[in-house]
């Protein structure tokens, strides 16, 4: 293993371990579930505004891909605008699929995953269940 991929190894580990914003708020604004059969993982995405800044919380269940990228996820969008986490949302999606413009931060831990097309679904699975959860904003 490169000194890279241990990097990102730990990155992940650690979000697993210690999982960022994880739980559930008392009267969510939004909220969606994911499911992935392919791996069996669930998330749960919570979310409310406070002066227009998002405050996310997360639950789930299944592998460390998932709840380590449900994890970053949260911390990147943190105190963001609706359409920020939507920026957020298409990078990661592009990235990928293949996109050229590199994943910053301990998301870049996530790089790898690319090589994985299964993994792909995992990583992409709190991405997308964020989207539901803004989209059904009014
Ligand atoms: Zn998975």
């Amino acid at each position: 293993m490169s000194s890279l991929e241990a990097l990102y190894q730990d990155i992940l580990l650690d979000h697993h371990r210690s999982p960022r914003n994880f739980g559930e708020l008392e009267a969510p604004q939004m909220k969606a579930e994911g499911f992935n059969p392919m791996c069996g993982d669930r998330v749960s995405v919570q979310l409310n505004l406070e002066n227009e800044k998002i405050v996310p919380r997360f639950k789930g269940e299944g592998c460390s891909i998932c709840l380590a990228s449900a994890s970053m996820m949260t911390e990147e969008i943190e105190g963001l605008r609706c359409e920020e986490a939507l920026e957020k949302i298409a990078e990661m999606r592009d990235f990928m699929q293949g996109g050229e413009k590199n994943l910053e931060g301990d998301l870049s831990a996530l790089s790898g995953v690319r090589r994985f097309p299964v993994r792909i679904k995992c990583a992409l699975l709190p991405w997308t269940t964020l989207k539901e959860a803004l989209d059904a904003k009014v």
